[in-house]
């Protein structure tokens, strides 16, 4: 079996191919007395100039706007006239230029870390400057990319904005980094380009050179040594080719299999029956203003059309915690996975919600996609019946809610009274019911979704909707393992949602099982002491 190390996915899809790092940043000399301070404040500024202007040329020979914008900022940094101003007074009193540099611009990142949220994540573009400007003044090469000499997955503590600009997409497939987060410049340009990406993968730098890994970029996981092509995924793609995309048991019982897409491109070529979870959030995570009823009818027709006649369920916006964005501040909380995110934003911003709402309708009209929607974060049956209500006012006649509080699992009878639909977010549910950060690589044991204790959440959910006729979904990561998407059929599940590179895998799995089987396979996980135990017992089946 191969080793798996976890991450957050980044940016979906999965690649396999040798593992390279990149090159380790310059060293700092040990330092010497500065005999000509004005001197040496010059050579200081001809460093921060030349990266200054190699970034905006970058910036501006990029091919999209996004990446523009980023490296356009960091160019702004490079010039930033505070920033002189403190490297002068650092030369000033008694810095080399490269170590003046370094030491302001840590207490810049110190400022940024203790921020946290988006501006912590900000601390990455410190760093590549640093290294940048100390390798200029230096008179040292930057850290390379690697050249194998042909197509590999690049691993690193972290890249810079100006590092993933760069990246040729025929030679690195992938992308796996230590630190960082899904808001890091690092993985909104590897949305922006496509490259599967998981970040805050802990053990990532224990990956040997040359060494084989399989990155899959929705579930936040690598897989090392493994080439990762089973049989199954060959029967699948011989399905697929048939053109039947549905997802069904052996004996034919019906389990949709749905995409998890942040915008209409991730749709490009997916075998989906539908979109399981549209995660809004992602199309506006760089507006500083909330972006407009227009702009948000505009973007969701897109993924409307992309799928005619099919289920498309559309997440309002998740903002905070993790997800955090510009235009929805959250204050400084202790606690921000516990505070004001997903639905809660509804309780001061009301009208942001009722604006996306009004817009999913809008475009929903002139669509044949069968749209619906469903709130983030929901926990109590009253905010499930609010939510409700406002969907059906605005004409949305499908309304459900996610279940990632441990609280809406229990109640999840209760919730179905009120709303048509439930869809499982097992990521956030495991790090509600273990009360563990979902990024923490350290707890990844009590983060498994083979966790007994999470499948009888997750069968709660399965037996309310079955009591009802009502679907219940899955829509975390989980559902993309093939041998869990058995487990979930089996404890009821009526669909699954799944980075788009997944499903086949997944579609070969129920296919190699009745019902009964994978009811036989749900009740060994449900009954197993541990994760591990879990597993095991369902490999057997
Ligand atoms: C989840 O929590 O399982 C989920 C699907 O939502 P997200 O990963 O976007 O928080
Ligand atoms: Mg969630």
């Amino acid at each position: 079996m191969p080793e798996v190390l976890r991450g957050l996915g980044a940016s979906s899809g999965t690649a396999t191919g040798p593992a390279y790092r990149l090159g380790d940043p310059p060293r700092l000399p040990a330092p010497r007395p500065v005999t000509d301070p004005d001197r040496e404040v010059d050579r200081a500024y001809a460093a921060m100039d030349a990266v200054r202007d190699d970034i905006a040329r970058r910036a501006a020979a990029a091919d999209d706007p996004t990446t523009a914008e980023i490296l356009a900022a960091q160019a702004g940094m490079a010039g930033d006239r505070t920033l002189r101003a403190g490297v002068a007074e650092a030369v000033r009193a008694g810095h080399e230029a490269p170590h003046a540099v370094a030491a302001v611009l840590a207490g810049h990142r110190a400022v940024l870390i203790a921020a946290g949220g988006l501006l912590a994540a900000r601390a990455a573009d410190l760093d590549d400057l640093r290294d940048r400007v100390v390798a200029y003044a230096l008179g040292l090469p930057m850290p390379a990319l690697p050249a194998p000499g042909h197509p590999y997955v690049l691993v690193a503590v972290d890249l810079a904005p100006a590092d993933v600009a760069l990246l040729d997409p025929r030679q690195v497939l992938a992308v796996v980094t230590s630190a960082g987060s899904f808001v890091s410049h690092t993985a909104i340009l590897a949305r922006a380009r496509g490259l599967p990406t998981v970040v805050a993968c802990g053990e990532a730098l224990t990956i040997g050179d040359g060494t084989v890994v399989t990155v899959d970029g929705g579930a936040g996981r690598v897989m090392v040594g493994s080439a990762a092509t089973a049989p199954e995924q060959r029967a699948a793609a011989a399905r697929e080719e048939s053109g039947d995309l549905r997802g069904r048991t052996a004996d034919g019982h019906p389990v949709a299999l749905l995409a998890n897409i942040g915008g209409a491109a991730e749709l490009a070529g997916a075998h989906a029956e539908g979109v399981g979870l549209f995660r809004t959030e992602l199309l506006f995570q760089h507006h500083v203003d909330p972006p407009t009823g227009e702009e948000q009818a505009a973007a969701y027709a897109q993924v409307f059309a992309a799928m005619p006649g099919r289920r498309v369920v559309v997440r309002t916006l998740d903002a905070g915690s993790d997800k955090p964005l510009p235009f929805l501040p959250t204050g400084d909380e202790p606690n921000p996975a516990l505070g004001l995110r997903g639905l809660r934003l509804a309780r001061g911003r009301a009208e942001i919600l009722r604006t996306q709402i009004t817009a999913i309708a809008a475009a929903a009209r002139d669509c044949t996609a069968r749209v619906e929607v469903m709130a983030p974060m929901v926990t109590t049956v009253a905010e499930a019946a609010q939510f409700g209500a406002l969907c059906r006012e605005a004409g949305l006649a499908t309304v459900g809610v996610m279940v990632e509080v441990p609280a809406a699992a229990v109640r999840a009878a209760a919730i179905l009274d009120v709303v048509d639909f439930l869809s499982v977010g097992t990521n956030d549910l495991s790090q509600y019911a273990f009360a563990a950060d979902r990024r923490s690589g350290e707890l990844a044991d009590l983060l498994d979704p083979w966790q007994p204790a999470l499948l009888s959440l997750v069968e709660l959910c399965a037996t309310a909707g079955t009591a009802v006729g009502r679907p219940v979904g899955v829509c975390g990561e989980a559902a993309a393992d093939p041998a869990f998407a058995v487990v979930l059929a089996g404890l009821g599940v009526t669909s699954l949602s799944m980075t788009p590179a997944a499903i086949p895998a997944v579609r070969a799995a129920l296919a190699a099982h009745t019902l009964r089987e994978c009811r036989e396979a749900a009740q060994k996980a449900l009954a197993a002491a541990d994760p591990a135990a879990a597993r095991a017992a369902v490999t057997r089946v």
